[in-house]
């Protein structure tokens, strides 16, 4: 009795039916915004292809530079991006290329319409690269995972265009490999003259490798395989290995095992994580390393110089584990300094002395500096060069040529007294 007169009463009270219609009206509107981000979230799951690039991934940089040029290049908030590039004649230009800012962009490709969103986390740094981390967001309708392929493709596609028919050189920083200088233009293998034969054979062997990989996992074999190149400084070590990289279309990733930071830990992981088609260089491998048979004086003093130890190369070379072909190329101008146990078959597969000019090398030299040249000049400087009785490396003939540039032919033949005045000897 008591119950239904509270009960009337508060049913007739105004103030009590305008706070029962707030609470309504309250709890009504939060059921709607749970309702609506539930249906959001199942949108998203179910009707949106999403696709994240973190700044660590390979195609980071390839996307960033497509979404500028082909994707949104009608979005007005970009960041710019300084760089050099060289053209043809050797020339070096800056240029700048505008990337989409931080934030949200939107844009259609292929008749799809894409947001992409760019973020970068300031208290998160990159501790590779030392930089804030960022990602790229691709947010599509639809469920078609090949618009992201094809994305990734024509990013990719776009920049090997910008590195076709150059070399890049890397160099570690860090535990990374970075592009060191601009990419060079690819160096023609004929330009490197090399006595009859070895330039052919090492073609030839890198080709019958890389074109193998087969053999080699059927076996259980490495897929790896290591060159010695050795020989008096000037006579085109460094250069055939460039320009034998631009042949096989390679890059090229130079490590100095000098290097006061290099422990056997990071050269083991730089073997490992080097890009996709490169030679690894490891140039005066003496340098870093005495012959375990020298004294141990000696052997503990490079030893103190270094954090990497001979067993710790040993082993990273032994561990170079690759499912594409892995090339590492080493270099010396001391043969005899070398440890048995680094070149030994399996750590080293070819070797090839290259030496100081032999008469082959000396006429097809001529004939590419002195294109009109006749076989009897090309015979006559051969002569003139040998009757100085002194071993000459190619590097102090193409200084000898580079002074006589516009000389005649008979003027450089009779004048080959000059070649060792050329300062590079
Ligand atoms: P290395 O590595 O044996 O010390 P480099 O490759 O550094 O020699 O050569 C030094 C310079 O001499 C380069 O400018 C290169 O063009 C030139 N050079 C050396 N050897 C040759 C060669 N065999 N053919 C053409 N140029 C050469």
């Amino acid at each position: 009795m008591i119950f239904e007169d509270l009960l009337s009463n508060l049913s007739t009270n105004p103030y009590f039916g305008a706070g029962f219609g707030l609470f309504g009206i309250g709890a009504g509107a939060a059921i709607l915004r749970k309702g609506l981000q539930g249906s959001l979230i199942l949108f998203r799951r179910h009707l949106m292809i999403t696709l994240e690039v973190p700044c660590r991934d390979k195609s980071y940089q390839w996307l960033l530079k497509w979404i500028s040029i082909k994707g949104a290049r009608k979005t007005q908030h970009l960041s710019v991006e300084t760089s050099f590039t060289q053209n043809d004649n050797g020339q070096i230009k800056t240029s700048y290329a505008f990337i989409p800012s931080v934030g949200k962009h939107v844009f259609q490709y292929k008749g799809n319409w894409i947001q992409i969103e760019r973020t970068r986390e300031q208290q998160t740094l990159d501790l590779h690269m030392g930089i804030p981390w960022e990602s790229v967001t691709l947010t599509a309708f639809g469920n078609n995972k090949h618009i992201y392929y094809d994305i990734l493709e024509e990013a990719r596609q776009l920049a090997l265009q910008s590195t076709e028919g150059k070399t890049i050189m890397y160099t570690a920083i860090g535990a990374e490999w970075r592009p060191f200088g601009h990419p060079r233009r690819r160096r023609p293998i004929s330009s490197v003259i090399l006595d009859e034969g070895i330039s052919e054979r090492i073609i030839v062997d890198c080709n019958d490798f890389i074109h193998n990989s087969i053999w080699y996992t059927q076996r259980g074999i490495p897929y790896r395989r290591g060159y010695l190149l050795y020989g008096p400084p000037g006579c085109g070590k460094s250069s055939f290995i460039t320009a034998l990289a631009g042949e096989l279309e390679y890059s090229v990733c130079l490590l100095n095992l000098s290097d006061k930071g290099l422990t056997d830990d990071r050269l083991n992981h730089l073997l490992n994580v080097a890009p996709e088609q490169t030679i690894i260089l490891l140039e005066d491998i003496d340098a870093a390393f005495a012959s375990r048979e020298s004294t141990s004086h000696q052997k503990s003093a490079y030893e103190g110089m270094n954090r990497i130890t001979f067993s710790g190369l040993l082993n990273c070379l032994d561990g170079v584990a690759s499912t594409e072909a892995r090339i590492v190329f080493m270099t010396t101008n001391y043969l005899d300094r070398l440890d048995p146990a680094l070149i030994r078959p399996g750590r080293i597969d070819v070797k090839e002395y290259v030496g100081h000019c032999t008469d082959h090398q000396l006429k097809e030299m001529f004939k590419k500096f002195f294109e009109n040249s006749d076989d009897v000049e090309v015979s006559k400087f051969v002569k003139g060069v040998k009757s100085l009785h002194r071993s000459v490396s190619p590097a102090q003939i193409q200084g000898f040529f580079m002074k006589h540039k516009s000389s005649t032919p008979l003027t450089v033949i009779n004048s080959c007294n000059d070649i060792f005045d050329n300062g590079l000897n």
